[in-house]
């Protein structure tokens, strides 16, 4: 078994996580995703929420999510992410940001940008410390992949502005697929102008994306992107890559001052719309993945009693065992592994 850096590095959070196990102190996630709503008004090519389901939610209300933030603060939580869905639906987001904040938490939201409106921008650079924004291709291309008129100026604008605003950190990020795999040099140039970093990201096989072969990369195009990486990301203009691609293999020094490494149910975990708690955000809101809910138990309860799937390795396909690289990799995506496209070493040939 490899015994790279980035293998030792895996291995000493993980000894630490589960010596915190034994000792009956379990760590506390480093991060929690607030899944803020399923709601959308977009309908984009690759979304992974399921049609049709979304508007039946019954969210949990401004009261409840306030106390499971103090509650993630009092435990040691550092890091509360809204996502959704798109967060800026829930009039109470900047509430949250600002409620968060104020206890001491780092806080951070991923949006279409749509629905960022004047209002928002000096909240933003008051409460949020990070945000991520997505605009995947240039012009038209967004517009129609995300089925929403005006969504690329909307989402560019937005990304400007936040990045002017010289305390928010913006990333721009980007779903990677045929769909605009030509534009991945003016994307680029782009995340310069208007974001601090350009993050790609693959599809995920879920929701709409399922389908639709022209979602996920080719073996060509994926060794394609990443010399494109290779060649061009810099310090002051980083391109970063995100763990649904996967362990890289022998690219894997790409990821310059990152490393892989699937944190769902052990660094982090998701908050659903209704009060489920799941170990990602991607997986989908279905009883074999939702670990507890938050209308019953606190939320300590739940990190310290549920998860086992992914602290017990239940999760990983029986063949990565036995892999080389299984130290730093450990089955890859646990998204991707849903349709069988978790190894990217083997699907891309690294
Ligand atoms: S076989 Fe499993 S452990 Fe090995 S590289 Fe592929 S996904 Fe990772
Ligand atoms: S399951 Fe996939 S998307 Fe979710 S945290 Fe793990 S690597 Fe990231």
């Amino acid at each position: 078994m490899s015994l790279s850096k980035n293998g030792i590095k895996v291995s000493i959070l993980l000894s630490a996580f589960n010596t915190s196990v034994k000792i009956g102190r379990i760590m506390p996630p480093r991060t929690v995703l607030w899944e803020a709503t399923r709601r959308c008004d977009f309908r984009c090519v690759h979304c992974g929420a399921y049609d049709g389901k979304n508007s039946e939610i019954d969210e949990i209300d401004t009261a409840k999510i306030k106390q499971i933030i103090e509650e993630l603060e009092n435990i040691g939580v550092k890091y509360f992410f809204a996502t959704g869905g798109e967060p800026f639906l829930r009039d109470d987001l900047m509430k949250m940001m600002s409620f968060a904040k104020s206890i001491g938490l780092k806080t951070g939201i991923s949006s279409n940008g749509f629905h960022i409106k004047d209002e928002h921008f000096e909240q933003i650079k008051k409460y949020v410390d990070t945000m991520q924004i997505s605009v995947d291709g240039i012009g038209k291309t967004h517009d129609d992949f995300r089925n929403k008129k005006g969504s690329f100026e909307a989402a560019t604008n937005a990304l400007r502005r936040i990045k002017e605003n010289g305390k928010t950190r913006i990333c721009m990020t980007t779903t990677i697929s045929d769909y605009n795999f030509d534009e991945i040099n003016e994307l680029y140039e782009l995340s310069k102008n208007i974001s601090h970093g350009w993050r790609v990201v693959a599809t995920m096989p879920i929701g709409r994306a399922k389908n639709n072969k022209k979602l996920f990369l080719s073996k060509e195009k994926m060794n394609e992107l990443l010399l494109f990486i290779e060649k061009n990301s810099t310090k002051k203009n980083p391109i970063f890559i995100c763990e649904n691609l996967g362990y890289l293999g022998r690219m894997e020094k790409l990821r310059k001052g990152e490393f892989f490494f699937c944190g769902a149910g052990i660094l982090s975990c998701c908050i659903g719309a209704d009060g489920n708690v799941r170990g990602c955000p991607e997986l989908p809101a279905e009883k074999r993945f939702i670990e507890g809910d938050l209308d019953k138990d606190s939320f300590a309860y739940v990190w310290e009693n549920g998860f086992s799937k992914f602290r017990e390795n239940k999760l990983i396909p029986p063949q990565c065992f036995s892999c080389k690289y299984f130290g730093p990799c450990r089955g890859g995506c646990h998204v991707m592994q849903l349709e069988n496209m978790h190894c990217s070493v083997k699907r891309f040939d690294l």
